[in-house]
């Protein structure tokens, strides 16, 4: 019989394996995968979809198709737990045996009280819809979190605003500088769009205790009609609840993306941290790059051969919607934003989406 691989989460790293993994035509193993639904909506696209430039479908994969196209078996259901003992994932419908594991859950929002009761998040995926909808039937919403998500998805609401001619006041609560990885120059001018579109912001101002409208900070209390929670990424529950997580209760991996406590499980994205460099940014970025490595080794290690290290780049591009089919890039020190900004990022999103639609849909 065929070795299992499990594969826990539809993040990036993994919908790339599967894409991959279908035109390989032999398999090292079975392949199982597991999410809590059957949607995995794409990042680079949130801020156009709350502005409305992306409809749902260009925005989401259909993962239960992709799977099947793939024919891999597709659990719609949220991992609980790990045995790693018994080499068992647990779900909340049912246990699947493995002989390899991969965790590419993304991260959670947490780390101050209040937030599960009372902000909304996009974290899961899934949730993007939802909380849109609910962003449109706000009057004021405050943003917690001033990096690119924090930023793209305030320029997203003014832009949506400015369509539908109505004002929204849309206020971004941080707990240090705005885009703290950017340069000063980038920072200024983005603080400057922020200001031309009316987006409100204050710096230095973390977020310490979400209640029902209105969020604590150390300087003052805010009120609004939404609190959206985009302060960064947490740690998922469950890598802590198997007894698999570090201090921060992120799954700790070596350069081969395999977990130091045990070598049948891996892990990538968001959920991880990279030992070689812990401070390594999470982001869709990083999940994408160690998809080959991740597949790779993954094989290598059923097989019993060497693996292959992950080797992050130490600058990226990063680019941001400022809404409006504009956008600002930076890379190291040089940036940029205009249309043709937007157009290439545009360009970029759409790709890497049609190559996972067509897959989904063969024949189409
Ligand atoms: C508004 C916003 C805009 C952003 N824009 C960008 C951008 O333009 N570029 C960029 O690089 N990054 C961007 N990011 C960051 C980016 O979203 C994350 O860094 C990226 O999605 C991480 O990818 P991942 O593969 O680790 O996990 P994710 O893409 O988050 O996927 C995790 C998967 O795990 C599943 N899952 C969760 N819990 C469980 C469980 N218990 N059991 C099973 N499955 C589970 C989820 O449903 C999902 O399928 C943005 C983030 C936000 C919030």
């Amino acid at each position: 019989m065929a070795p299992t691989i499990v594969l826990a989460g539809a993040g990036h790293a993994h919908l790339l394996l599967l894409y991959e993994e279908m035109k390989s035509p032999v398999r090292a193993a079975e392949y199982v995968l597991i999410s809590p639904n059957r949607y995995q909506y794409y990042s680079g696209m949130y801020a156009g979809y709350i502005e409305g430039v992306y409809e749902k479908d260009e925005t989401r994969v259909d993962v239960a198709a992709l799977c099947s196209a793939a024919g891999i078996r597709f659990i719609e259901a949220a991992v609980t737990s790990v045995d790693a003992k018994q080499k068992q994932v647990h779900t909340s419908t049912e246990a699947v045996s493995y002989d390899k594991l991969s965790l590419n859950l993304g991260a959670a929002s947490g780390g101050v009280p209040g937030i599960k009761a009372n902000a909304r998040s996009i974290k899961p995926s899934y949730l993007l819809p939802k909380t849109a909808e609910q962003l449109d039937q706000a009057g004021s919403i405050i943003i917690a979190g001033g990096g690119a998500a924090g930023v793209e998805t305030a320029l997203a609401l003014k832009a949506k605003d400015a369509e539908r001619k109505s004002s929204r006041d849309v206020t971004i609560l941080t707990s240090s500088t705005l885009l703290p990885e950017a340069p000063a120059a980038a920072q200024k001018k983005i603080r400057r769009e922020l200001s031309a579109k009316g987006v409100l912001y204050r710096e230095h101002t973390p977020v310490t205790n979400v209640a029902s409208g209105r969020v604590d900070t150390p300087v003052a209390v805010f009120s609004a009609d939404e609190v959206l929670w985009l302060a960064g990424a947490g740690a998922p529950a469950v890598i802590a609840a198997s007894g698999l997580a570090d201090k921060r209760g992120f799954l700790p991996v070596t350069k081969h993306l395999q977990y130091q406590g045990d070598p049948d499980i891996f892990g990538a994205g968001d959920c991880v941290t990279f030992l070689s460099v812990p401070s390594l940014a999470k982001n869709g970025v990083y999940a994408i790059r160690q998809a080959p490595i991740l597949r790779e080794n993954l094989k290598r290690s059923l097989a019993g051969k060497n693996l292959q290290p992950f080797q992050p780049q130490r600058q990226y591009m990063a680019i941001l919607s400022l809404g409006g089919r504009r956008a600002f890039m930076f890379r190291g020190r040089h940036h940029a934003r205009g249309r043709l900004v937007w157009q290439l990022k545009d360009r970029i999103d759409r790709k890497f989406m049609d190559q996972l639609h067509k897959a989904a849909k063969p024949g189409s």
